[in-house]
């Protein structure tokens, strides 16, 4: 073996020369397990008027979808990588109490129309796979990332990252929601975001092979000069973050969205920036690494800037929990420096 560069290995031998990509299988693993996951999410939609939901210890919520989400992909990692850790939002001991009496019933039927012979404690040790024990290696995983904007049949997504000694990898963002751009007027969603480290951030129609590259805005790309933040003002400080955007030359009034669908618009262009401040409401609260892992990778590759609000990079391998970092932002890197100023500036 070869070294060639950063992320490629030659596999010579006397007659032909194979180029190997590191980190392909599981690309394609991932890959593959989140669209399974995101037809999951899409068939619970269609098929229920009114989604029912369970209030976990936290009070946020959880659906059928979001397990079945989560077992899908436990399982194909576990097939594919049985030695790696999966450090996922869900387990399955809300499906055992009362309180999720039948839900696991529904979940097993949802998991069964791609696994027929899936039983019910099948499908609670896939889910609990998803331990929470970081490693060298491991996999973050959001089954449904924004559940709120889930059940309001808004902007969801499933949010799936390879870290490996704490760089992440490989990342992929399903959105099934999302349309190929924000200023696109079709009603045709469903978008994929996936991002190798070293190798670009790219895009296709959920479920489609056409992959196409993508960058974030540029220094005379006005149109898109847009702040992108939550939808929940519980979980940011929408008021700090349009101070802080206004600092760098943004008027428009911002976007909202669920989900890491953010990351995906600041990547491909559609917003130059989205900020997530420190709620002043839940002053202890702590990003979990699963909200961030994949976006940050896809932002980064499509060549933006993650820091928390401080500068300091987002540390997304030493905990499920990101300990050290306060407030995040997300930035096409043209407009960093400026952010990080305003902040020191409110400070
Ligand atoms: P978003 O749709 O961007 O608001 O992100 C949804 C995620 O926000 C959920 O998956 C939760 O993990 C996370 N969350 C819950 N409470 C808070 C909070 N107080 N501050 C920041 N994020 C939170
Ligand atoms: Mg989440």
């Amino acid at each position: 073996m070869l070294p060639l560069s950063a992320g490629l290995v030659a596999d010579a031998t006397p007659l032909q020369t194979t180029i190997v990509v590191k980190y392909e299988r599981e690309r394609q693993v991932a890959l593959r397990a989140v669209t399974q996951a995101a037809e999951l999410c899409i068939a619970v939609q269609n098929e229920t008027a009114q989604i029912r939901s369970v209030e976990k210890g936290d009070r946020s919520p959880v659906t059928v979808a979001d397990f079945g989400s989560q077992a899908l992909i436990c399982r194909a990692l576990n097939e594919a990588f049985p030695d790696d850790c999966i450090v996922a939002e869900e387990d399955s001991r809300t499906l055992r109490e009362p309180q999720g009496s039948g839900l696991l019933d529904q979940v097993v039927r949802y998991v069964q129309l791609a696994h027929p012979m899936a039983t019910s404690d099948d499908v609670c040790q896939w889910i609990d796979r998803g331990d929470r024990r970081v490693a060298n290696r491991f996999w973050a995983l959001d089954p449904i990332d924004g559940t709120k904007g889930f059940l309001r049949r808004e902007q969801y997504a499933i949010a799936l990252a390879l870290i490996v000694n704490g760089a992440v990898e490989v990342a992929i963002l399903g959105c099934p929601a999302l349309p190929m751009s924000l200023d696109d007027t079709t009603n045709s969603v469903g978008v994929v975001f996936v991002a190798q480290r070293g190798r670009g951030a790219l895009t296709a129609h959920l479920g489609q092979d056409e992959y196409h590259p993508i960058h974030v805005t540029g220094p005379d790309d006005h149109s898109h000069l847009r702040l992108v933040q939550s939808v929940e003002s519980s979980h940011g400080d929408a008021s700090l973050q349009q101070t802080v955007a206004r600092q760098v030359g943004i008027s428009e009034p911002p976007l909202t969205l669920d989900s890491q669908a953010k990351y995906g618009t600041v990547a491909r262009g559609d917003a130059a920036l989205y900020l997530r401040f420190p709620s002043p409401g839940h002053p202890n609260y702590r990003e979990k690494i699963w909200d961030h892992a994949a976006g940050a990778l896809i932002v980064e590759e499509a060549g933006g800037r993650v820091t928390d609000m401080h500068g300091v990079p987002l540390n997304l391998s030493s905990d499920y929990q990101m300990k050290v970092n306060r407030g995040v932002i997300v930035s096409n890197g043209l407009l960093h420096a400026g952010v990080l100023a305003a902040c020191r500036q409110q400070a």
